[in-house]
């Protein structure tokens, strides 16, 4: 037996008897496996990438808040009218059968994605994410109430008091505010936007609108007011696959430590060559701007959401030092390695993955507005009626009853004819105009006949060719036919 193991504290005593190793540890000894998330404080930051992100916050908010409000005509700009199955994009009627095009969107935000990963790192995240945008504008008015960042921590420290109370609650209730604000025109994309206004003053609101503003609400409250970084570090899968999508070549938000090491603080106007220190003067204020609470000098880490709100910080204290620009900076691996220039870097942004990408992105596109532009504004679905049999009916004639659904996506009423072929002297009954109201279906219980005997028993393969009079378009819809033994 191996006598270095540890073994029980009951083993017994006397000469030769091995020596005794405690297996239970003592309380002050245990390590927690759990910790707690401590609150992070950002300081707001001045900058070029600051701007940025703000810029990127009135443009989202400019889109998400307005368009809900936009007028096409005597409808919505946009709305995805669920109970009714349509929904409606600019100039265009969209029914669950378009559904493709959705797809078709998904696949190319994917690769848009991909794309501007491969070649600028988490733009996405840094700058147009809703959790990003949000989180900004909720500590904005964190900032506004309770004052900057020194202030913040001092009020979370210091016991309740009536100045705090009120801080507090003001900084809920806007909060809360914008969250049902977002709500709002979120299930306004839904539900058209004015009828759910005036729904809402008169409290004569839906169940399920009611569920989802306050979902959206409290959804919205509880990731930028609470949550925040936490998102991004363990909810969001994309910071888990992103390094996927890195290369060597991707502009990251980088720390240059080779100038900026050793560091250490010192005074201003001290050559740090002199005292053999790098260019950083371990400021912290890198880590205090950072959103996520990181330090970029230990490297690129996953929770780096790319804002660059430390280049800002950084460059602010390289200026002040009279130090040149860009210790912590966008750069690739490479490029940081190798000391390129601004020009050698972007000529490396078309390397062949970009190139792929663009090409594949570009065709997709192309290939999504051509038939966006080319789309028939007629859809006809087809269903046998299989409550009715194929029977035998006046005149002679063979008769199989089916039920067409007739969807007009233009915006103005049209008129249709049905007709068949795919077997000699097949006729259709009723032979008469449909008329459908704008952006309207239509069930037709239709009948198809044939001459009793032209055809032997089985299933035969016909057509329904709906015409649409006045735009003379034409769709066809496959059916079978059957005759009976
Ligand atoms: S802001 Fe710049 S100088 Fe200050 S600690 Fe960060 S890297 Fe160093
Ligand atoms: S390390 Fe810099 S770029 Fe990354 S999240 Fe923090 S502040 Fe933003």
């Amino acid at each position: 037996m191996d006598s270095s193991g540890p073994v029980s504290a009951s083993a017994p005593a006397g000469p030769g008897a091995r020596k005794i190793i405690p297996i239970v540890a003592a309380e002050s000894e245990l390590v927690g496996l759990y910790e707690a998330s401590k609150k992070i404080y950002p300081r707001a930051v001045r900058g070029m990438f600051a701007r940025w992100r703000w810029a990127m916050v009135f443009l989202t908010q400019l889109v998400f808040y307005g368009l809900p409000w936009a007028q096409w005509g005597e409808r919505q700009l946009v709305l995805f009218d669920l109970a009714a199955r349509r929904f409606y994009v600019f100039g265009l009627v969209l029914y669950p059968q378009d559904l493709i095009y959705l797809s078709g969107l998904l696949v190319v935000s994917a690769l848009a994605l991909f794309l501007f990963t491969a070649v600028a790192g988490r733009l996405w995240c840094g700058f147009a994410c809703p959790q990003t945008v949000y989180t900004e504008i909720f500590m904005w008015v964190e900032h506004r109430i309770e004052g900057n960042r020194t202030a913040r921590m001092r009020l979370d420290a210091e016991s309740m008091s009536l100045e705090k109370l009120v801080k507090k609650w003001f900084k809920h209730l806007v909060w809360i505010g914008i969250a049902m604000w977002t709500g709002f025109s979120f299930v306004g994309y839904f539900t058209p936007i004015r009828d759910l206004g005036m729904a809402f003053l008169q409290t004569r609101l839906g169940s399920w609108e009611v569920f989802w503003v306050f979902f959206y609400g409290f959804a919205t409250y509880g990731n930028a007011g609470f949550m925040r970084e936490q998102v991004c570090k363990y909810m969001c899968p994309y910071a888990r696959f992103q390094s996927a999508m890195f290369d060597r070549d991707t502009l990251i938000v980088t720390y240059d430590p080779g100038r900026g090491e050793p560091h250490a603080p010192r005074r201003k106007g001290i050559d740090p060559r002199s005292m053999a220190l790098g260019d950083c003067i371990d400021c912290g204020l890198c880590v205090q701007v950072c959103p996520t609470g990181i330090d970029i000098r230990q490297g690129l880490q996953y929770e780096c959401i790319g804002c660059g709100l430390c280049v800002d910080a950084c460059g602010t204290v390289m200026q002040k030092m009279a130090y040149a620009p860009g210790l912590i900076r966008y750069d690739t691996q490479n490029g940081m390695e190798a000391g390129w220039t601004r020009r050698q870097l972007l000529r490396r942004v078309l390397r062949p993955r970009v190139l792929v990408y663009a090409a594949i992105l570009a065709l997709l596109v192309a290939g999504l507005l051509a038939s966006l532009v080319t789309r028939t504004p007629l859809k006809v679905d087809v269903v046998r009626d299989r409550a009715s049999l194929a029977r035998i009916v006046e005149g002679g004639r063979l008769e199989n009853v089916y039920r067409l659904q007739i969807m007009n996506a233009t915006e103005e009423a049209r008129d249709y004819r049905i007709a068949a072929h795919g077997i000699e002297g097949i006729g259709v009954s009723p032979d008469e105009r449909i008329a459908i109201g704008p952006a309207q279906s239509r069930w037709v219980a239709v009948r198809l006949q044939v001459p009793y005997g032209v055809v032997p028993a089985g299933s035969h393969t016909v057509h329904f060719d709906v015409r649409d009079e006045r735009g003379g378009i034409q769709v066809s819809e496959k059916a079978v036919f059957l005759v009976p033994r």
